[in-house]
């Protein structure tokens, strides 16, 4: 049953978030959850609107519209990734920012849930229009975040550099001294971590190699496709290609290309650092992104956007499994079909953790001065991800409920408690 949201609440009605607040019921059931904690759950906390007008090249003043949506700080301070996207919306956000609180609580992290966007196609931005915005932006939400309150990370259209001008603007504004606390996903050199960068692609191929396991089936010389060659796509891609999988289809925004013996990935990524698309690489022919959803292969990586997997395809996808590494890539209905049908999905909370996960090291680091390792890093990653994957396995077993709904239900299990034991303020 699609899960309806009253018009007072519009800003809530988006698809992400309607699916979200769907498979919370449904968990919360299956848990037995208490009625208060599920109630208050189904809510975002705080949600900020700003506008932003920005100094453009030409000298005119443009004005774009940015939002941070703290959902939940139950467990730790909020965090989670800020995105540029021209289809950025306050609902779109509240989705992802729920989300972000039910994947750090099923990660075991001591940390809340947040997302932040700005409704802006990043590629129609020169560099310097890119920083003004990134500037101003910080400093319109510069109250709502910090180092012990609200996290903000990489996401969807924006990366290291994005971060290193948030961290730089938060920094002068609060004080003039260095805080790189206030956001992870930085660079190196200036209090970023080893291996943030290509975190979340190494954690879903670490999910990846744990579900081909459960399902019997060996990552070398798998046929995989990979749906969004931006930072989670293409490091996904480049792992899997490293432990012997063939890499047979991958796309981005422009389309997708094939070579059914597989592409050679880390020349690809040579490729689009050049050309800014996969496309017309040599060695491959031309797919459309819906002709590669599709295609027959051991796994499917959706790396992209969300919604890509609803009714009007998952009949039609033939992979064996499915390791989300976007945030909501596969509609509930879709879920129910493809999981009739057999199919696996490792969901999203889990399979894309990778990147919070470093991102928690890199606050961590950040708050002692002390540096990790890359060994260290990957190690701590892979123990942190397998476990919760494990976890939510076993759920999904004992209680034969799919993945999704079991990744749910040990993440409210893990916040209900927290909840009950913080109580509710006033009372
Ligand atoms: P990105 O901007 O680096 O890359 C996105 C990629 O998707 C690009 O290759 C883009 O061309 C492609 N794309 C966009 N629309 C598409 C479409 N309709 N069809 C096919 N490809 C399309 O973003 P990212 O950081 O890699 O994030 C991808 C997804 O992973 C998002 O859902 C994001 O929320 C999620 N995620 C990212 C991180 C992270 O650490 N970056 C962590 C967890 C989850």
């Amino acid at each position: 049953m699609e899960h309806t949201i009253p018009s007072s609440e519009a800003h809530l009605d988006g698809p992400l978030f309607r699916n979200a607040r769907q498979v919370l019921e449904e968990a919360g059931q299956i848990i037995n959850c208490d009625p208060n904690v599920l109630e208050r759950l189904k809510y975002p906390r705080k949600s900020v609107t700003v506008s932003i007008p920005v100094r453009m090249d030409n000298y005119n003043v443009k004005v774009f519209t940015g939002y941070r949506v703290q959902y939940n700080s139950t467990l730790g301070p909020y965090k989670g990734g800020i995105r540029y996207h021209q289809n950025v919306d306050l609902p779109e956000v509240v989705g992802l920012a729920a989300l972000m609180t039910f994947k750090n609580s099923v990660l075991g992290l001591p940390l809340g849930g947040a997302k932040g966007g700005v409704a802006v196609d990043p590629s129609k931005l020169s560099r310097t229009e890119k920083q003004n915005l990134t500037r101003r932006f910080t400093s319109e939400i510069s109250d709502f975040i910090g180092p012990t309150k609200d996290i903000p990370a990489p996401d969807v259209g924006t990366d290291p550099q994005t971060m290193a001008w948030m961290m730089d603007t938060y920094s002068q504004e609060k004080g003039g001294y260095f805080q790189p606390g206030v956001v992870t996903g930085k660079p190196v050199e200036i209090g970023g971590s080893m291996g943030r960068n290509h975190a979340t692609g190494l954690g879903v191929v670490y999910v990846a190699e744990k579900a081909f396991e459960k399902n019997r089936l060996s990552m070398n010389g798998a046929k995989i496709v990979v749906q969004g060659f931006g930072n989670v796509g293409s490091f996904a891609a480049l792992f899997a290609h490293q432990r012997g999988a063939k890499i047979i289809a991958v796309s981005d925004v422009s389309g997708g290309i094939f070579n059914g013996d597989g592409l050679n990935i880390p020349e690809l990524i040579e490729y689009t650092k050049q050309n800014k698309t996969v496309k017309g690489f040599p060695k491959s022919t031309d797919i459309g992104n819906e002709q590669l959803l599709e295609l027959a292969c051991d796994a499917l990586f959706p790396c992209a956007l969300e919604n890509q997997i609803d009714t009007h395809n998952a009949e039609r996808i033939k992979a064996k499994i499915i390791i989300e590494g976007a945030n909501g890539p596969i509609t509930n209905t879709a879920t129910k079909i493809l999981s009739q049908r057999g199919i696996f999905i490792a969901p999203d909370v889990v399979a894309n953790g990778g990147g919070v996960i470093v991102s928690y090291f890199e606050w961590v680091q950040d708050i002692m001065s002390f540096f990790w390792d890359e060994d260290e890093i990957n190690g701590r990653l892979k123990s942190i991800i397998t476990k919760a994957f494990e976890t939510v396995y076993k759920f999904h077993t004992e209680k034969n409920v799919d993945m999704r709904l079991a990744a749910m239900a040990c993440s409210v299990q893990r916040l209900e408690k927290a909840m009950l034991l913080r109580g509710l303020y006033p009372r």
